[in-house]
């Protein structure tokens, strides 16, 4: 039976895929297709990577906004945090559903199911299927088909650094790949991102998660090999969801529009700022639905904010004036090398439930560096190492996956990639 595995180490930018780095990344890469123009989606943060990866859409259509969205209440729209296990029982009760695209798990849930090991935040494992069609385990609650929890040590325990990420690593290749062998597997790593955000850019400690990554990937890839000399059919696809850039500045966006007499009070639901790290959303509840031009020339005048795409120019970067969603940000950039020499600088969007500090990483918007992820994708058997410059997208690995397993792949936004 054909097979797909897919391993994901999150944060880890194209530029940095290099062989005194991540040998293993880099030697796989030798026996693979590697995609030299591969893009993530906006915003550039995990939980919607991990949403458009598993439909093959971007936002647009799937419906998850960011890492934190708002949601529409009585009186207003409220900021929620899509992290916490509960934030899919919030959207469900404010739109009806959770993501409104199908997802991998769900096309595959009659062909040979899926099982997805993550170490990310909850939110970030569970958007991949978020309605229990296959297996998700994570530290914060493991689920099988229907939702129904996975008890004891069948549960994922593991920590949530690069220790886990191995743990999870090792059990991955045993149980997964040997034993359970499901039509879709999924190894979502938490590094280097974890390390990147508490951590200078280039230092060392990104370096070794960088390593620890690597060494996750060398199992994968020693696995499937040994699986294809027992025959099996594997298409294996590593890449990453996004990247990252160094800090500069926190922006408080919340407090500027409050002072500009746009918004009633920082905590106010008529307008509310839902932060993405180097990007932000607005929301604009129906009673304040005429100050949109004004925001926008308030958000303009800040020198903070790069791009800013507002009501049917969503479209452009793949997201939609749905849920009273109206204004969508990038903070402004700035190429130059970090004291490790490693380029891309941005602002982000100050958030009270983070305290950002200038070097270390964010991502979120729709800087050069943030939205460049890696991906390699080798064909059974391995294939002539080569670089593919077309423009591809993280939205290409589902029609990919699914047409690599001979199913219809209808309804996505992404397209497959050529497996030669
Ligand atoms: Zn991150």
């Amino acid at each position: 039976m054909k097979r797909i595995v897919l391993v994901v180490c999150d944060g880890h930018r194209d530029d940095l895929v290099q062989a005194s780095l991540c040998p293993a990344i880099c030697g796989l890469g030798r026996e693979s297709i590697r995609f030299g123009h591969h893009r993530s989606v906006y915003p550039s943060t995990t939980r919607v990577a991990s949403a458009s990866i598993a439909t093959g859409c971007r936002p647009a259509r799937h419906g998850l906004h960011g890492n934190t969205m708002g949601l529409v209440s009585a009186d207003g729209v409220q900021v929620h945090d899509v992290g916490p296990p509960g934030f899919r029982a919030a959207m469900r009760a404010a739109t009806g559903a959770t993501l409104r695209a199908q997802t991998m798990a769900e096309r595959l849930a009659a062909h040979g199911g899926s099982i997805v090991f993550s170490n990310v935040s909850p939110g970030g494992a569970y958007f991949q299927d978020p309605d229990g069609h296959g297996h998700v385990y994570h530290r914060a609650g493991s689920y099988g088909p229907g939702e129904i929890a996975i008890a004891g040590d069948d549960a994922l325990s593991v920590s949530h650094d690069g220790a886990g990420d191995r743990a999870m690593t090792e059990r991955f290749c045993r149980e997964v790949l040997v034993e359970r062998r499901p039509a879709l597997a999924v190894l979502w790593l938490c590094e280097p991102d974890h390390a990147m955000h508490a951590n200078i850019l280039g230092s060392p400690a990104h370096h070794a998660a960088i390593a620890a990554a690597d060494a996750c990937v060398a199992r994968v890839a020693e696995t499937v090999r040994a699986l294809e000399r027992r025959g099996d059919e594997i298409l294996l696809l590593v890449g990453s969801d996004h990247g990252q850039e160094s800090i500069e500045t926190a922006v408080p966006v919340t407090e500027r529009l409050v002072a500009a007499g746009l918004k009633e009070s920082l905590d106010s639901p008529e307008v509310a700022v839902a932060p993405q790290g180097s990007a932000g959303l607005v929301y604009l509840a129906p009673r304040a639905a005429d100050r949109i031009a004004a925001i926008v020339d308030c958000l303009r005048a800040q020198d903070e904010i790069a791009e800013i795409h507002a009501g049917a120019a969503l479209a452009e970067i793949g997201m939609a004036a749905s849920g009273c969603l109206a204004i969508a940000f990038s903070m402004a950039k700035r190429d130059a090398p970090n004291g490790f020499g490693v380029p891309g600088h941005t602002h982000v969007v100050a958030d009270s439930a983070k305290t950002p500090r200038a070097g270390i990483g964010q991502h979120g918007g729709l800087g050069r560096y943030e939205q460049s992820p890696f991906l390699m994708l080798r064909p059974p058997g391995g294939a002539a190492g080569r670089v593919e410059t077309r423009a591809t997208s993280i939205i290409d690995i589902a029609p990919t996956a699914l047409g690599f397993l001979g199913l219809p792949a209808a309804g996505m936004d992404g397209r497959a990639l050529p497996l030669r």
